[in-house]
């Protein structure tokens, strides 16, 4: 397994360029042809990714930024960052994404961004975003972290908006351990969040050691250390390779696990696949019917381990966590469908390496708990 992963980064090694460099190039040109979009920056996270889109559209303190209460923490925490204030949107109760009605009743003169969330890959209604986007003149920065293989009616997730944002952590659709992408098609903004993503310095150590001649650099913004090392682009070249093929056993799986699961009374399935447009399928996350089962869904859980089987939580919203409970005073029942999603989500194990077997324990594994404890 990963033997081209393995001969790349002892490429890498051997090479004695260990930092950003020649791979972490190739890697973004490769990515940036993958999505069919003009630019593409290699990162050491997606939340360094959205850090620096807000950054680059000027976001700061006054200004507020609306996203999904449906997230990852990091999605909310990069709008802290800038010293804006996150104000939320509830959730399309049938998709599990962000509702275009609920952002256009939460816009107001500070509103500058919109960030929709791909839940679990599944893509956001981008037609009617970009609508409200356009309507009242926000920048739209895009979470694909789950979503790199999604395509939008006829666009690829990545090409569409002002930023997307992907994510290559361990347990990402492609994996570098650590690591991200920002992509846009605007030339100016791209050149900016390059240079901000290497100290704000004008020329990368790549460019300064090159055949040019040495040229001495210059800070010209307040950067950040977000740049991906070529370690990790040997690592993203073969995975990006991959994604289709993957993509196509993930496809698999999660319909072996709808026809399983569909008669089961207890469990609600995930939202499909929108017609005409592509479900990057990273996570396969059931709903618990709580009203029909003895026990909470921190036991579902518990009970899934004990039979061998791992599973998470994506997510628990973000407004009831204790930052932003504190911090801002949001309270549960304000956003109803994100809170009824948050409580009753189980992420069920969903990766392309499982085989077949492994989906059916996966499905035995649920059918006995809810058999067991069903009301
Ligand atoms: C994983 C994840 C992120 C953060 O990605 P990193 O690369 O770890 O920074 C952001 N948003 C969502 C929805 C995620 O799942």
């Amino acid at each position: 397994m990963f033997q081209e992963e393995i001969a790349q980064v002892v490429e890498t090694l051997r090479s004695g360029w260990w930092g950003t460099g020649a791979k972490a190039h190739e890697f973004e040109a490769e990515f940036a042809k993958y999505i069919g979009c003009k630019h593409a920056i290699a990162l050491n996270s997606a939340t360094a990714g959205l850090h620096l889109a807000l950054d680059v559209l000027g976001v700061r303190s006054g200004d507020e930024v609306i996203t999904t209460p449906l997230t990852f923490v990091s999605t909310v925490n990069v709008i802290v960052h800038r010293g804006a204030r996150p104000v939320f949107a509830d959730v399309d109760p049938a998709t599990w994404n962000i509702d275009p009605a609920e952002i256009e009743k939460k816009i107001t003169p500070k509103t500058k961004v919109v960030i929709p969330v791909h839940l679990h890959g599944r893509p956001c209604d981008m037609a009617a975003i970009t609508a409200v986007a356009k309507k009242y003149r926000l920048y739209v920065v895009e979470d694909a972290a789950h979503a790199t293989e999604a395509w939008y009616k006829g666009q690829k997730i990545g090409s569409i908006s002002d930023f997307t944002a992907f994510s290559f952590y361990a347990t990402k659709n492609l994996a570098t351990g650590e690591g991200g992408m920002l992509t846009t098609n605007n030339q100016p903004w791209a050149e900016e969040a390059r240079i901000k993503s290497l100290h704000g310095i004008s020329k990368d150590a790549w460019k300064r050691y090159s055949s040019a001649g040495f040229t001495p650099y210059e800070a010209i913004y307040a950067g950040y250390k977000y740049n991906m090392p070529d370690l990790t682009a040997s690592l993203g070249l073969p995975q990006l390779k991959r994604l289709e093929k993957n993509l196509a056993i993930r496809r698999r799986y999660w319909k072996l696990m709808d026809r399983a699961l569909s008669d089961i009374e207890e469990i609600g399935l995930p939202p499909d696949e929108e017609a005409g447009t592509v479900h990057a399928r990273h996570l396969y996350a059931i709903l618990l019917r709580l009203d029909r089962l003895k026990i909470p869904r921190n036991q579902f859980i518990n009970a899934l381990q004990t039979e061998g089987i791992g599973a998470g939580i994506h997510f628990e919203p973000v407004h009831l966590h204790k930052f932003y409970r504190e911090k801002y005073g949001f309270k549960k029942g304000q956003f109803p469908n994100a809170e009824y999603i948050g409580e009753r989500t189980v992420s069920l194990p969903f990766y392309p390496h499982m085989s077949e077997q492994d989906v059916n324990d996966v499905i035995e594994a649920v059918r006995k708990i809810v058999e067991y404890y069903r009301k």
